[in-house]
């Protein structure tokens, strides 16, 4: 029976290689960003990506036949463990989100025309997109109350709706819209998914939403969410994706792999937050000693590791699962893993900006920026609370009541078959007698 826990050398080195490329070719550009204009920055990013491609490592999260290449969920989730640790990595290796999930929609469920009106250019940087399924008006967690809809005219279909934190919706190309089209329908069989054009008469971004992570209003940049509305689009048949009524079935094929790639992405955000961590209960000295030297210090040191520890081995337990037996067999670990590495990644944050006091909360160091854009860890993708209600039914579900009226442990119940046992074992043998 294997068991490892290793990864194979060949592929270590791949993961040196790119350890190294990002702390050495992208983490510095991080301090510039936000005053660097988009051209330049996307010069940048051309160049970045001429390396990534050089070193086969770009667009990891696809198969060989589409461009990617084809690592399987256990590799990808190595190598988004690093690319997490800066969030303009993703982008330089063609598997940034949203576009990584979209590029897995078409791959999975679009049209050969599709693929090659849309898929293709998107994979070689050429198109933008976004996932525009969250609406103000209804619950994200529960898609089976969604209110957009989309109804048939001719052949083809009209769309109306307005929809929310559509990530990069203001610069999108193209927008991947889920809406009601059948509402009479089992709940998971209403909605289907729609290819929609960003320059399609009706379509119009109302805003970028200001967040936690972008608190001033700002329009039109990477990683802004944008509320659009769609004021009766017109959209041709060949815009739909699959068939009619395989919204959610298509939404569940995406979110599986994408909810292992955050979790990674986060033990990258995790494992740059602890060595800080690390590092300045090392480097200050307060009341007589360094801050490593507290136990209160240690103690988060200590948490930390073991929570990151625990999370990574979940994390790949899922992946694994994942290649062995599909995204289906996953389903309890990946909700697990969903809630559970959203909770080490604020609660890391936390205790290494606590450990550099006034400095931490400061801008002077990416922890304050960091702690703010992990909070919507615990939100995005289906909040903590549908992850853990996911994961006790699907336990449940394969466990029994009670037979009778007392728990099935009730000690004084268990007495008489106890003493029947005994009774048993000792019969025929004599007190004391050497077994
Ligand atoms: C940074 C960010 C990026 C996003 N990007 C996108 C995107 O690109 N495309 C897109 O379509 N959407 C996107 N979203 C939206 C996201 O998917 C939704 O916010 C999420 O699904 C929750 O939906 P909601 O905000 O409507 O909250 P609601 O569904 O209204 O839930 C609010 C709260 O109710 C509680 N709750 C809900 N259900 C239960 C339950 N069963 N038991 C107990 N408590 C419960 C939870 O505490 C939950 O946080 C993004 C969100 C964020 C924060």
């Amino acid at each position: 029976m294997a068991w490892q826990f290793e990864t194979d050398p060949a592929f270590e080195e791949r993961l040196t290689w790119l350890d190294r490329f990002v702390r050495e070719r992208i983490w510095p550009l991080e301090s510039i960003v936000g005053e660097t204009p988009q051209p330049d920055l996307d010069r940048a990013y051309a160049s970045l990506r001429g390396d990534a491609k050089a070193a086969g490592l770009w667009a990891p999260h696809l198969p060989p036949e589409l461009g990617g290449q084809g690592f399987g969920q256990v590799k990808l989730a190595l190598i988004h463990e690093i690319l997490g640790s800066s969030p303009l990595a993703p982008e330089a290796f063609g598997c940034q989100a949203p576009d990584s999930g979209n590029s897995e929609i078409l791959a999975l469920a679009g049209s050969e025309e599709q693929k090659r009106r849309w898929l293709e250019p998107l994979l070689a940087g050429r198109l933008r997109s976004a996932f525009s399924m969250t609406e103000p008006d209804s619950a994200g967690s529960d898609p089976t109350g969604l209110q957009a809809t989309a109804t048939r005219d001719g052949d083809g279909w009209r769309l109306r709706g307005t929809k929310w934190f559509t990530t990069n919706g203001s610069i999108a190309d193209f927008l991947i819209v889920m809406a009601v089209t059948d509402p009479d329908a089992a709940p998971h069989l209403r909605a289907s998914m729609f290819i929609v054009p960003a320059d399609s008469p009706g379509v119009e971004v109302l805003r970028d939403v200001p967040t936690m992570s972008h608190p001033q209003e700002s329009f039109g940049r990477v990683a802004n969410h944008a509320e659009i509305s769609y004021d009766d689009v017109a959209l041709p048949a060949a815009a739909l994706l699959g068939e009619p009524g395989e919204g959610f079935k298509i939404a569940q094929q995406r979110l599986g792999p994408g909810r292992i790639h955050h979790c990674m992405r986060w033990l990258g955000v995790s494992r740059r937050a602890f060595d800080m961590l690390c590092e300045r209960a090392l480097s200050r000295q307060a009341q007589g000693g360094t801050l490593a030297q507290k136990q209160t210090v240690q103690n988060w040191i200590a948490d930390s590791a073991a929570e990151m520890r625990a999370a990574r081995l979940m994390t790949l337990e899922a992946a694994w699962i994942m290649d062995r037996d599909g995204a289906a067999a996953a389903r309890t670990e990946i909700s697990t893993i969903k809630f559970f590495g959203a909770k080490v990644l604020h609660d890391v944050l936390d205790r290494a900006l606590q450990v550099h006091g006034a400095l931490g909360y400061s801008t002077d160091l990416p922890l304050e920026a960091m702690y703010r854009e992990a909070r919507a860890a615990r939100i995005l993708d289906g909040p903590d609370e549908v992850h853990r209600q996911t994961v006790a039914r699907q336990i449940l579900r394969r466990r029994e009541p009670a037979a009778g009226a007392v728990p099935t442990e009730h000690v004084p119940s268990r007495r008489p078959r106890a003493r029947q046992l005994l009774a048993e074992l000792t019969a025929g043998a004599a007190a004391g007698e050497p077994v």
